[in-house]
């Protein structure tokens, strides 16, 4: 809605030209060589001043207020039931959007010199206006739709306590913490793998409206990231190919997705509410098990770290309830202490990587809630924080020059605003 004010004082603006280009061009040239210090003296002409017009369209804005309606707006505003009606169900498919109007949205009606509607807007969303023009008894609507500009902006972050807090630092929000994450959750366990002084650098599209930055729909695309952890560092660019399919690739064009989750926990719920510094010594205290303990909050979704299949769904007094999981002929998981399985899990049955199975808990012999984690290959356990995971489908050879062409940009413009250090600090700053 702020685009109304800033028309308004364009119009003013610009009355206020208008007005200056009169009074200047009014003034006959000797009058300007008079007020120039000329001495021949002249009659003064006073023109009797020109009656203002009185307004054509005169024009109100209103917020609408909760409980409201297009009749009681109507009403307030003294317009009439007529028009309404014409304008509600006679104006076609544009003329429903009028049956629901928001609190918070705003609405504009213009009037002519007698009171009568000529004009009505209403915008449900900044990206979205109906308008209603008079047309003789009718009106005829009509939708703008506004496209926010999209410009690649950088930002860097140092990892201090959280990904969140960080991405917050430098005014990304924590669904943008959770994208970068996803992106990089099959190299990195953002649970366990994040240390205090790791970072991270990301070209992502900021979106504008009007030169203001639009944040409704939350950041744009990330374009390229990279995630410096315990002094790896991982990168990652986007990719679009021809037939609409967006994945996040390696500089190399190794597909960032793999057949395996670096953790099968939501670990969005986890770093919100545990600190790294109590998560890290329960990890060290884990080592000799055969598996991985996660300390989390009890009902913490548990992902399946794999497509596969359900080979057990069951309960002992050691694992409480557990899920076993088969992928393919060589891997499997396992996933101990829950507190509840997810509807629909039951032994036999295919899960995608990522579906929900279970929730934390501390079923079985279990100090606390935590999901135990175990990941064998071939009957053997790994750890599965440092397993080299199978390879998801790189960049296709077809696809391949494109990718290159794509990826070498975005990623010597994510190197260029590294190396201008002030710069980036300016922009995250904003
Ligand atoms: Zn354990």
């Amino acid at each position: 809605m702020s685009s109304l004010p800033n028309l308004h004082a364009l119009i003013v603006g610009a009355l206020s030209l208008v007005m200056l280009g009169v009074w200047v061009s009014g003034r006959t040239p000797d009058q300007q060589a008079n007020a120039a210090g000329a001495v021949e003296p002249e009659p003064e002409v006073v023109e009797p001043p020109a009656p203002a017009p009185p307004p054509e369209r005169e024009r109100t804005v209103v917020a609408v207020k909760p409980g409201d309606s297009l009749a009681r707006i109507f009403k307030r505003h003294g317009l009439s039931a007529r028009d309404l009606l014409h304008l509600a169900t006679r104006s076609g498919a544009l003329g429903e959007r009028l049956k629901d109007i928001y609190p918070g949205h705003e609405l504009a009606f213009e009037r002519d010199g007698s009171g009568n509607l000529i004009y009505l807007q209403y915008s449900p969303g900044r990206l979205e206006t109906v308008k209603f023009e008079r047309v003789g008894e009718q009106f005829e609507g009509s939708k703008v739709i506004i496209e926010p500009d999209e410009v690649p902006t950088y930002k860097h972050a140092v990892i201090e306590t959280s990904l969140y807090l960080a991405c917050q630092r430098a005014g990304l929000s924590d669904g943008f913490a959770e994208r970068l994450a996803n992106i990089f959750q099959w190299d990195i366990d953002f649970i366990l793998d994040i240390r205090a002084g790791d970072e991270f650098h990301v070209l992502y599209h900021e979106r504008y409206i009007d030169g203001q930055p639009y944040r409704d729909l939350g950041e744009g695309d990330v374009l390229a990231a990279q995630v410096i952890t315990q002094g790896k560092s991982y990168r990652a660019v986007r990719h679009e190919d021809g037939a609409g399919n967006v994945g996040y690739y390696t500089p190399g064009g190794q597909n960032m997705r793999k057949a395996f989750l670096r953790a099968p926990l939501d670990f969005s719920r986890i770093s919100s509410n545990f600190n790294l510094k109590r998560v890290h010594p329960l990890w060290k205290s884990a080592m000799p098990h055969r598996g991985i303990d996660y300390a989390a909050p009890t009902g913490t979704r548990v992902k399946a770290a794999g497509d596969g299949t359900i080979v057990a769904v069951s309960r002992n007094r050691a694992n409480g309830k557990y899920i076993v999981l088969q992928h393919g002929r060589s891997y499997s998981t396992k996933y101990l202490h829950l507190s509840r399985f997810a509807s629909g899990i039951k032994k036999g049955k295919r899960v995608a990587q990522g579906d929900t199975i279970g929730f934390v808990g501390a079923t079985g012999w279990a100090t606390g809630p935590h999901l135990h984690y175990e990941f064998l290959v071939n009957g053997v356990h790994q750890n599965p924080r440092t397993v080299r995971l199978p390879a998801g489908t790189p960049i296709g050879d077809a696809e391949r020059p494109n990718f290159e062409l794509a990826s070498m940009s975005l990623l010597a413009e994510l190197e260029g605003y590294k190396t201008r250090p002030r710069l980036a600090y300016a922009d995250a700053e904003q």
